[in-house]
């Protein structure tokens, strides 16, 4: 690969078999000579947040990847894992079998409403950024160590999840 940037993602799923999508769809995203997988997170059960009142917990966990794909091939590459795994879009923060966020991509901003990166909500949302903090101490978001922002969000919902993730250790 030439031109390599890392990209940090985070996953989400709280439709059907929650813990297989994130493992398969990981597997996915990593299935080309283009990805490469950085790190992996620990597994979090999150309360969900926004959407339906009623919808089931989710699974989510964060991701690095190295890729030479450019921003947008990036995000049509992430995609297509998510319509592999019957990905719907009815009801705006509704239940999903998954969803596959890009938070960062290197250095790249963008303010597109296709893409816009750093992802604009993910400084708010314990679920991302606990599970990242995990992966990586010295991570940053917006200048800010994802450490320290994790401790201003609300962590009353995420709750550890007893799967194993060994088998994605890179
Ligand atoms: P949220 O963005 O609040 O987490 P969501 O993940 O449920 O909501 P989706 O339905 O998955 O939203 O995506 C809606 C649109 O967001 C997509 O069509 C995509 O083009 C756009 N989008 C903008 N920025 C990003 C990003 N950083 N990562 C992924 N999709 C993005
Ligand atoms: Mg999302
Ligand atoms: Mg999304």
């Amino acid at each position: 690969m030439t031109g390599r940037v890392r990209a940090v993602l985070a996953l989400g799923s709280n439709l059907g078999d929650s813990h297989g999508t994130l493992s398969l769809a990981v597997a996915d995203l990593v299935d080309s000579s283009r990805v490469r997988l950085r790190e992996v997170s620990p597994v979090v059960r999150s309360s969900p947040v926004g959407g339906p009142a009623d919808q089931p917990e989710y699974l989510n966990m964060v991701i690095e990847v190295e890729t030479d794909l450019e921003p947008y091939e990036f995000l049509a590459h992430c995609q297509a894992v998510e319509n592999e795994h019957h990905r719907t879009r009815d009801v705006r923060w509704g239940p999903r079998t998954i969803d596959i966020d890009i938070i960062t991509f290197g250095d790249y901003t963008s303010d597109d409403e296709r893409l816009t990166i750093p992802h604009p909500r993910a400084a708010e949302r314990a679920f991302v950024l606990q599970p990242w903090a995990w992966m990586d101490s010295t991570a940053r978001l917006d200048g800010r160590l994802v450490t320290e922002l994790v401790g201003e969000t609300d962590l009353a919902g995420i709750r550890p999840y007893e799967g194993s993730y060994t088998q994605w250790v890179p």
